[in-house]
């Protein structure tokens, strides 16, 4: 299933089978892999893209880093640090547009024309479901307008409860 305007679509599935030019990380500040997503597009990518990611060093939260991608079909992976939720008091919003935003910047930089997103720090990290996917909703189609080459966004949800607040804020 999937809702799509032009330029920006939901959609339900796995990101590393995604057939786009990136596809962007929820990684942590360490680079170094973790669960999830994370997990699984290392799994896919291989060990290569380990290597690349400790090259880096690390990326605090709310920016983004760019990697090939290796095996996986996407050629480049984004690399970006979602916040922790500790409540919300702790800018947590803020940070996680920035991840949205940097992605889209560090893409259009890139001349990258398509990507996919996971949605960043809804797992281990705790996020409110319901407000992230508004937050990447909202953030992603004020920066298709900011960056008019990028010719589309999938926003990539892992199972229908995600798939469902994400097609609510599609909506709104
Ligand atoms: P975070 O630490 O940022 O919370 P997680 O990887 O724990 O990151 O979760 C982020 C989101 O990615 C969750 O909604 C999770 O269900 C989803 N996810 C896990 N595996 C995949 C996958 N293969 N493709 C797309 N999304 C995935």
């Amino acid at each position: 299933m999937r809702f799509s305007s032009d330029r920006l679509a939901v959609v339900e599935g796995d990101i590393t089978l995604m057939a786009v030019e990136a596809i962007v990380n929820a990684a942590n500040e360490s680079l170094l892999g973790g669960g999830g997503v994370d997990g699984a597009i290392h799994r896919v990518a291989g060990a290569q893209l380990l290597e690349a990611c400790r090259k880096i060093g690390g990326c605090p939260t709310g920016e983004a880093r760019i990697t090939p991608g290796f095996n996986l079909p996407a050629k480049w992976v984004i690399h970006t640090v979602g916040p922790v939720w500790r409540g919300g008091g702790a800018g947590e919003a803020q940070l996680l547009q920035s991840c949205y935003r940097n992605s889209m910047a560090l893409a259009a930089e890139n001349r990258i024309k398509s990507l996919a997103f996971p949605a960043i720090s809804c797992g281990v990290y705790g996020y409110p479901v319901d407000q992230a996917a508004h937050i990447a909703v909202q953030t992603v189609r004020e920066s298709l307008a900011a960056f008019p080459a990028i010719e589309s966004v999938k926003l990539v949800c892992f199972g229908k409860i995600i798939f469902d607040a994400y097609q609510t804020a599609y909506s709104q």
